[in-house]
């Protein structure tokens, strides 16, 4: 090592590594124990959730077009892909209906066929105009719970994270009638977070980065806060204003990966992820609250 790396701390310790680790630690909680679940991230703010023979999937994408096809093209969903990731899931959660959250929706129905979708009426009118049957489709809203085999998860009310330029481009709502004609088009739709409960653990995923303090501010404790980083800039206190009410022991970063890089290149940090930012700011809920943060590799199922 010469000593300029050396001086600027590079290459980064074992603690100082970067947002993607080719090896993920054991999950840490502080009692070591063991509930027979598994977590896989599956990239952006994608999670399939394994327990007791039930599988649960939270914003299932893998599709990932490019930037062109984002904005020129019409949303073709790489089905062979979504089979190979999302098939034999008995649930589908989705926190809200922009691209990268929901395009793949009508695929992953097909590769799960036993599966449910759970989601805003958004996401339920869009899985409808994809040719989701009825009887496949269930709306949440604040405080609606949902079991499926050993989970409960409960919607909890959100917000989106503020996205620089989006006011040029984002959609609140579907189209009048059809289907956005391309991926960009997606609409934003009702934000929803998840309480997850199994097993005697409890997680929050929250897969974008905007906050509804009411509603957060009703839920208890969580072992386990999963927080998307991508545009949380806008957001003042973020992950402070998280971490308060859900006094989490453990902190696992989602939606920091490029989603315009296919997901068979190694990961690259999305545009807004400021990772140096995000390590002071875990360091400080560190020492403060006791939070030690886990990163996910993504497509490697990890015990908790
Ligand atoms: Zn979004
Ligand atoms: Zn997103």
């Amino acid at each position: 090592m010469c000593i300029g790396c050396a001086l600027a701390g590079w290459p980064p310790s074992r603690r100082e590594r970067g947002p993607f680790p080719e090896e993920a630690d054991p999950f840490p909680w502080p009692d070591r124990r063991r509930d027979g679940g598994t977590l896989t991230w599956t990239g952006v703010a994608g999670f399939v959730f394994a327990c007791e023979g039930t599988r649960i999937a939270f914003d299932p994408f893998v599709s990932r077009p490019l930037l062109s096809a984002v904005v020129l093209r019409a949303p073709a969903p790489d089905a062979a892909r979504v089979e190979r990731w999302f098939s034999d899931l008995d649930a589908v959660f989705v926190g809200h209906t922009h691209y990268d959250h929901a395009m793949d929706l009508a695929a992953v129905a097909r590769a799960s066929p036993r599966a449910r979708i759970v989601g805003s009426a958004t996401t339920v009118e869009l899985c409808r105009r994809l040719g989701v049957a009825d009887d496949r489709l269930a709306a949440a809203s604040d405080g609606v719970t949902t079991t499926v085999g050993p989970f409960r998860v409960s919607a909890v009310a959100a917000d989106h994270g503020k996205v620089p330029v989006a006011r040029f481009f984002d959609r609140m709502t579907l189209p009048a009638r059809g289907l956005p004609s391309t991926p960009a088009r997606y609409p934003r739709g009702e934000v929803l977070a998840w309480r997850v409960e199994a097993s005697g653990r409890t997680f929050h995923v929250h897969g974008s980065a905007g906050i509804d303090d009411a509603a957060l501010g009703r839920q208890g404790p969580v072992d386990a806060l999963i927080a998307c980083l991508a545009a949380r800039k806008g957001t003042p206190r973020y992950l402070e204003r998280l971490v308060a009410p859900l006094k989490p022991s453990v902190l696992v970063p989602c939606h920091h990966d490029d989603f315009f890089r296919p997901l068979d290149e190694p990961p690259a940090p999305v545009p807004t992820l400021r990772w140096r930012a995000f390590r002071r700011e875990s360091r400080a809920l560190a020492e403060r609250d006791g939070v030690t943060t886990w990163l996910p590799v993504r497509g490697e199922p990890a015990a908790w």
